[in-house]
């Protein structure tokens, strides 16, 4: 059965009223612009073949929307008007506009070619403002075009928009300026990165977060969204004596007031100006730090626009070539989830291929779990990808009535009962790569793989961090091995960098260079380099003997940054002892929060993290400066500290010394099983009684009581304040054959000394490398003694 013209005319004008009622007034479309720009074009056309059955409500008719009845209406002094859409993106709909211009003026071909006033298209909303002797007096929306709204309260809000004009004397005394308020796209990205976090609705695009904005009722929301604005024209005149005669001086003019005017803006001469305007905006759309959907032509003399007139919603005059689109619908044929650099679990829905923002979609990011559920996207739904500027694409809505449905039992044929035929998306219990579990922290948007080094999604990751040059330097494995490692499947665990050969590395090299087509010079001349190669392996030798805390940082553990891992290697001393130190101990360590001990004792409970680490150490990773834990412990090693470290509800510090009274160590405390023994208030020994019924806790006593006697056994009788070079200062100078600065440094600082970066009396030592220059002859004319590395390293001890 097909659709009379009449009846599908009607379907179109319901489907554009409600489409044009939600994007205008209530600022929340539902179809991209490019879905009702195709509907529209269609109700065009059926009306321009059937004139009969043109409704004088038709959206083809009316400009814009309805007003909302919270706001006072204004009625616009010159009606704010449409601009006819050239939806052809292509050149040749620069050249269209130009030749109707041209025979709407009756141009012949031998005229000169008519000049226009080319500008970029800016996605926003429409204002105008009102000026009277140079003072903002009302700012208001375009409405259905002849009736805006008064939003003057949250226009006041934006700061580019000038109050007062600059040179007052000679600004008329009505002057409207018409112009788009927009929002940029960063200002965007971050508004909507703030929402994600606190875990709120997120906006869908720039222009409707604009328009929303001015059209809020709390102007002090208004001021809260980062909004700008650009001047494009004029609205009601009155008393401008020198006014400019063409478009593009009334620009100039305006910016001469104090008003933001676009740079990007030219004089074209004819159509081929316009196309070659056309296309060098679009090779930097992308780089705009705002969207645009297009650019508009509009002849730049005032006189031949007058001459030009209007139809009935637009002027003659003024063209809107559009771009694609960086909106448009697809459907989504899966939803998967991809594992990032830090093991964060990122939903992404698998698209039909879409055109969208000048290239072909098939992925869009979901952001994360809530996010997917709030916008409740499922596979099967059609849904708005946006893609703008270089920003990854993603979902931003769904349409919800395209559900797919499916009948369930309980209805009959008049009456069907139906019900989604997809269910709403669950992020997998298990990592889609490795299968480690997924855990999603308490206040955390963000769900991860606890797979860690074992997960080969985040392996290229992992190696890219530990050969870091503030990790352990591995000098020349660069981000294209590192792919080529993992993806020809040489290296599984870090530790099989150690593994490689040199025919492993001349192996991948080939196999990867086969691959992608590639052959370089040196294999059609027939010869094999080997150099690269042979660097690489010495650098992975060089990195066998780091510093502990580079070590520690090199593994990757959540939360642990430099100066995290310094304090483990300072304090703990090994890696043997690190690896064991249950959290409660950790806490202790300054500097170490909650999450952070948290961080460190999961990734350790992890057995595969363990295994990783033994393949290292067997690789022949040995820390250079592993020492016995540092005496400054004692004190945390306290049993009332550690009780306040449990993370037991009430077992407050002062709870934790009384406690520590009663039960005087943490074997015990691991016995203890009434309240009576525990000498504190009810409600804390009740709190700490179901603490140890909880598994492990008391288990966890144990271990931590074992680790404690240890500790204290190693520990020596000196603090590190009282090091091999307390005391002491030493100057470094030139290179030395093995260690770097950093880490003469921290080795230097480790004992005790302190590393000055100039010579005088009050050096002990200068520790010299090659190429050592000025304070090398400082110290031999100041007699300091001069020590080479191997002198430094038995200084050390
Ligand atoms: P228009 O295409 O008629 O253009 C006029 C508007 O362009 C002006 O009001 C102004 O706001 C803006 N503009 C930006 N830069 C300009 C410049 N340099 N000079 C002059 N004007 C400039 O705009 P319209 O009538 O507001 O709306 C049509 C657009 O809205 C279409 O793109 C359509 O797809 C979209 N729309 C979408 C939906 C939806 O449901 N998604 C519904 C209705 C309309």
């Amino acid at each position: 059965m097909t659709t009379s013209p009449a009846d599908r005319a009607t379907e179109l004008r319901q489907l554009l009223h409600r489409y044009a009622h939600e994007y205008y007034v209530l600022d929340t479309p539902t179809v991209p612009d490019a879905e009702y720009d195709r509907l529209y074009r269609e109700l065009e056309a059926i009306e321009v073949a059937h004139p009969e059955l043109k409704t004088p409500d038709s959206p083809t008719l009316r400009v814009g929307g309805a007003i909302l009845p919270q706001f006072e209406p204004v009625t616009h002094a010159v009606p704010m008007l449409s601009i006819r859409t050239e939806t052809d993106t292509t050149a040749d709909g620069a050249l269209a506009f130009d030749a109707s211009v041209r025979r709407e003026l009756g141009l012949a071909e031998s005229d000169p070619p008519v000049n226009y006033a080319a500008e970029l298209k800016f996605d926003g909303l429409a204002i105008n403002l009102r000026y009277e002797n140079g003072v903002l007096v009302q700012a208001a929306t375009r409405g259905d075009g002849a009736t805006g709204e008064d939003v003057t309260q949250n226009i006041r809000t934006i700061r580019q928009i000038p109050l007062r004009l600059d040179s007052v004397g000679a600004v008329p005394g009505i002057l409207e300026v018409r112009g788009e308020v927009y929002m940029r796209r960063d200002d965007f990205e971050k508004l909507n990165a703030r929402q994600r976090e606190r875990g709120d609705k997120t906006f869908v695009n720039p222009r409707n977060t604009a328009a929303g904005a001015v059209r809020q009722l709390d102007p002090a929301m208004a001021a809260e969204r980062p909004l700008s604005f650009f001047a494009y024209g004029l609205g009601e005149v009155v008393g401008w004596d020198d006014m400019p005669l063409t478009h593009s001086g009334l620009l100039d003019a305006l910016a001469g007031f104090g008003f933001p005017v676009c740079v990007e803006r030219v004089v074209a001469q004819g159509g081929d100006g316009l196309v070659a305007f056309h296309h060098q905006i679009g090779a930097k759309r992308d780089t705009l730090p705002f969207d645009i959907d297009g650019v508009v032509y509009k002849v730049d003399s005032l006189n031949l626009q007058r001459e030009l007139g209007f139809r009935t919603r637009e002027p003659r005059w003024a063209v809107a070539h559009k771009y694609p689109a960086q909106e448009a619908l697809t459907t989504v044929e899966a939803i998967n989830v991809q594992v990032g650099r830090t093991g964060a679990i990122t939903p992404v829905a698998r698209l039909a291929p879409v055109f969208v923002g000048g290239v072909t979609v098939t992925n869009a990011t979901l952001h994360n779990e809530d996010e997917v559920r709030r916008k409740d996207v499922r596979v099967g739904d059609t849904v708005i990808v946006r893609r703008a500027g270089d920003v990854i694409p993603e979902v931003v809505g769904v349409v919800l009535e395209r559900r797919p449905m499916e009948d369930v039992p309980g209805g009959d044929l008049f009456n069907p009962v139906q019900q989604p035929k997809y269910t709403p998306f669950e992020l997998p219990k298990t990592c889609p790569v490795c299968g480690s579990h997924v855990v999603r922290e308490e206040g955390e948007a963000i769900a991860r793989c606890s797979g860690g080094l074992f997960c080969s999604a985040q392996r290229k990751e992992a190696i890219r961090h530990f050969a870091g040059r503030r990790m352990m330097d591995i000098e020349g494995l660069g981000e294209r091995y590192i792919d080529n490692l993992v993806e020809l499947d040489y290296v599984h665990g870090i530790a099989d960098l150690y593994k490689l050969t040199l025919e492993d590395f001349l192996e991948m090299k080939r196999r990867g260079d086969e691959r992608d087509g590639i052959t370089p010079e040196t294999v059609l001349a027939g010869k094999v380099t080997t150099k690269w190669a042979e660097n690489l392996l010495a650098g992975i030798d060089a990195s066998k003997k780091p510093l502990l805390a580079r070590f520690m940082f090199a593994l990757g553990i959540r939360h642990v940054g430099e100066s995290t891992a310094k304090t483990l290697s300072d304090w703990l001393g090994s890696v043997a002892v690190i690896r064991r130190t249950p959290e409660a101990l950790l806490r202790v360590l300054p500097d170490i929060g909650g999450a952070v001990a948290e961080s460190i004792a999961d990734f350790f409970d992890e057995p595969k993290n363990q295994q990783a680490l033994d393949a290292l150490l067997a690789a022949g990773v040995v820390p250079q400066d592993e020492h016995a834990p540092s005496a400054k412990l004692r004190d945390k090693l306290d049993i009332a500290t550690l009780y306040a470290a449990l993370g037991v509800p009430k077992l407050t510090e002062t709870r934790s010394r009384q406690l520590a009274e009663a039960v005087p160590s943490l074997a015990a405390l691991a016995a203890i099983d009434s309240a009576s023994a525990i000498g504190l208030p009810a409600d804390v020994a009740e709190s700490l009684l179901g603490w140890l019924d909880q598994p492990g806790h008391r288990e966890h006593l144990l271990t931590l009581d074992a680790l404690r006697t240890e500790l204290l056994a190693a520990m020596p009788a000196q603090s590190a304040a009282e090091g091999i070079l307390a005391g002491k200062t030493l100057v470094l100078t030139g290179t030395l054959p093995t260690l770097s600065r950093d880490d003469a440094t921290a080795m230097i600082e480790a004992a005790g000394g302190k590393v000055s970066g100039s010579v005088s009396k009050k050096t002990h030592y200068v520790v010299a490398g090659e190429a050592a220059g000025s304070k090398l002859a400082k110290a031999e004319e100041l007699g300091i003694p001069v020590l080479d590395e191997d002198g430094l390293r038995a200084l050390l001890g």
